[in-house]
């Protein structure tokens, strides 16, 4: 399935759910249009059928792909990479799209949301162990730093994303140094500091069919 490249908000609507794809908007309840509604989504919300296993499957596995902007075969890619590693897959796959590049970004707040992030990185405002790198789905290991490019533009943007994104929780597994522009994993991110609520154990049954 392609990307779904219409209003973001509109996304959400269709999914009925919070996919967090607007940066600051989405935290605020009084801007988000999932957060104002008083009703599940469609012309007759009242009387939607009860999902079938298959369809809560599905929906965990499209919650996933849409929040960390990953499309369908490098999703199907990273499950694979999850299931040979050592350990539960689902945790396993949590992980690694933790580790995604375009999500570190974002969660050390160096982006409004991981679309942002990804911008930043194509456009080549973000270093990784002293190089540009351009691709979003880098995946980074512990003892890897990042920073934003040493350049006027790269910094000026930076600094105005960082005053707004300065009220964030940082996870403990990244260090950041914001008044420096810089980072580091300094550990693998254990499940329970996700920064999404997934239900893995639905996207294992439904990729493992
Ligand atoms: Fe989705 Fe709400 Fe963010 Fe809009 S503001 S993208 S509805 S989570």
């Amino acid at each position: 399935m392609s990307r779904y490249t219409g209003p973001k908000c509109k996304l959400c609507r269709r999914e009925g759910m919070k996919l967090f794809l607007k940066g600051a908007r989405c935290e605020t309840s009084a801007k988000c249009a999932i957060a104002r509604r008083a009703h599940p989504p469609g012309e007759h919300p009242w009387t939607r059928k009860k999902r079938s296993e298959y369809g809560l499957q599905l929906r965990e596995k499209q919650k996933a792909k849409r929040i960390y902007g990953v499309y369908e075969k490098p999703f199907r890619n990273l499950f694979k990479t999850a299931a040979a590693m050592k350990g539960n897959t689902g945790e396993n796959l949590v992980q690694l799209l933790e580790r995604r590049l375009d999500n570190v970004i974002y969660l050390a707040g160096f982006a409004h949301s991981r679309a942002h992030a990804r911008q930043q990185i194509v456009h080549g405002h973000i270093d990784v162990n002293g190089k540009r790198c351009k691709s979003p789905a880098r995946r980074l290991r512990p003892g890897d730093t990042f920073r934003i490019a040493d350049r006027e533009k790269s910094r000026k943007a930076a600094e105005v994303t960082l005053e707004y994104t300065k009220s964030r929780s940082i996870p403990a597994w990244l260090e950041v140094e914001a008044s420096e522009f810089r980072g580091k994993v300094s550990e693998l991110p254990k499940k329970e500091e996700a920064s999404i609520d997934l239900q893995e154990q639905l996207i294992v049954e439904f990729c493992s069919k």
